[in-house]
C-alpha cells in the first residue's frame, strides 16, 4: 500500500540521539482464511506493516559515497599484520586478519572483470530490478581480496569481460541499489533512468 507522509516512519539524529518521529507500524485488517470446499475456517492473514530502523555505522560512508558517484573499499594499513595492503570490497570496517579499523579508499577506477555470473529468471519479494536479473561477481585487480556481488545493467554478461562501476547520483537511495555496473565503453545514454558514470 502506497503511505501518506502521516503514515511514513522518519528518523534524525540530534545531540548524538536517534530521534524517531512519524508512524513505524501502521494497522491493517486481517482476513479470514477459509477453505472453499467445506466452506469452514482454516485461518487468518496476518499483515504486518513497520519501519525497520537498519543503522549503518561505520559502513555509511559506503552508501554516501554510491550517491556522489564513489566506489569506496577499505584497505589494512597496520604495519603488524601480515596481511597489509589487502583491499577489501565489500566494504569491511575492521581488518579480519588482524581486527585493526581498516581504510576507506576510493576504487571507482581500478580495473574490474566478471569473475562469474548468474542470470535470475524468477525473483523474490520486494524485488525492484528489472527481470531476468543479470547478478554478476565483479573481480577487481589483485590488491582487492574480494569479489563484490553486484548486477549487470546494460548487456549480457560474459567471464572476464571488463566493467566499470555506475551510480543512481540523481535522487540516491543511500543503499546498494544506488550501485550497478556496465561494460566498458558504455555510452551514458544507454545507462538507466537517475544513473551517472
Ligand atoms: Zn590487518
Amino acid at each position: 500500500m502506497v503511505k501518506n507522509e502521516n503514515e511514513k516512519g522518519f528518523v534524525d539524529i540530534i545531540n548524538g540521539r536517534y530521534k524517531p518521529r512519524g508512524t513505524f507500524h501502521v494497522p491493517e485488517a486481517n482476513q479470514p482464511i477459509i477453505n472453499k470446499d467445506t466452506g469452514k475456517l482454516a485461518g487468518v492473514t496476518n499483515p504486518r506493516d513497520m519501519t525497520y530502523i537498519h543503522s549503518y555505522g561505520s559502513e555509511a560512508i559506503f552508501f554516501e559515497s554510491l550517491g556522489k558517484g564513489k566506489l569506496i573499499a577499505s584497505r589494512c594499513d597496520n604495519d603488524k599484520c601480515e596481511t597489509k595492503g589487502s583491499i577489501y570490497e565489500p566494504f569491511r570496517i575492521f581488518c579480519p586478519d588482524c581486527l585493526r579499523r581498516a581504510t576507506p579508499i576510493d576504487i571507482s577506477d581500478k580495473p574490474a572483470t566478471i569473475h562469474s555470473f548468474i542470470v535470475t529468471h524468477r525473483s523474490g519479494a520486494f524485488n525492484s530490478l528489472p527481470l531476468p536479473i543479470k547478478f554478476i561477481n565483479v573481480e577487481f585487480d589483485k590488491e582487492v581480496v574480494t569479489i563484490l556481488m553486484s548486477v549487470l545493467a546494460v548487456g549480457e554478461p560474459e567471464i572476464g569481460n571488463i566493467v566499470v562501476p555506475i551510480f543512481r547520483t540523481k535522487a540516491p537511495t543511500y543503499t546498494i541499489m544506488d550501485l550497478m555496473f556496465v561494460p566498458e565503453g558504455t555510452p551514458e545514454s544507454e545507462l538507466p533512468e537517475g544513473f551517472t558514470f
